[in-house]
């Protein structure tokens, strides 16, 4: 089930440049900073009352950030909500006839299981579900 709005992902060109702007304009208290290799991308978020702002930028020319930023420029690039069953959330969405980008979750940040749904089938916005990765017990 699709529980609640995780982050806010916003595509940038310079990592350096975006931190610092949006040190300026926020005033977080922490940044977290990440390279998810299985996006291709780095990461730097921080969070505002209960809301994560994500700032992704792509790590190389093949990345989906870096075709989004050739196409459209810098500027919001998905919503992301946590889901508390993502697998089973997939197969309801894809059974109602929304595209998946992923069919079965990826690595994201954050110790996140991560997919993201086809923005033409969701009316434009491209939605991201996530679920934390529960440590291994031993
Ligand atoms: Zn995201």
């Amino acid at each position: 089930m699709i529980r609640q709005l995780a982050h806010i992902g916003i595509a940038v060109s310079d990592i350096e440049k975006s931190v610092d702007l949006y040190r300026r304009i926020f005033q977080p208290d922490e940044i977290h900073r990440e390279v998810v290799p299985e996006q291709k991308v780095e990461v730097a978020s921080f969070v505002i009352g209960n809301v994560r702002i994500e700032l992704v930028a792509p790590m190389s020319d093949d990345s989906p950030i870096a075709r989004f930023l050739q196409q459209r420029g810098e500027g919001i690039h998905h919503l992301a909500f946590e889901s508390n069953e993502i697998s089973a959330d997939l197969v309801r969405l894809k059974e109602s006839g929304i595209v998946l980008l992923n069919e079965h979750p990826t690595q994201g940040a954050h110790n996140m299981a991560i997919a993201f749904l086809h923005p033409k089938t969701t009316g434009g916005v491209l939605i991201e579900l996530c679920q934390r990765i529960e440590p291994q017990s031993e």
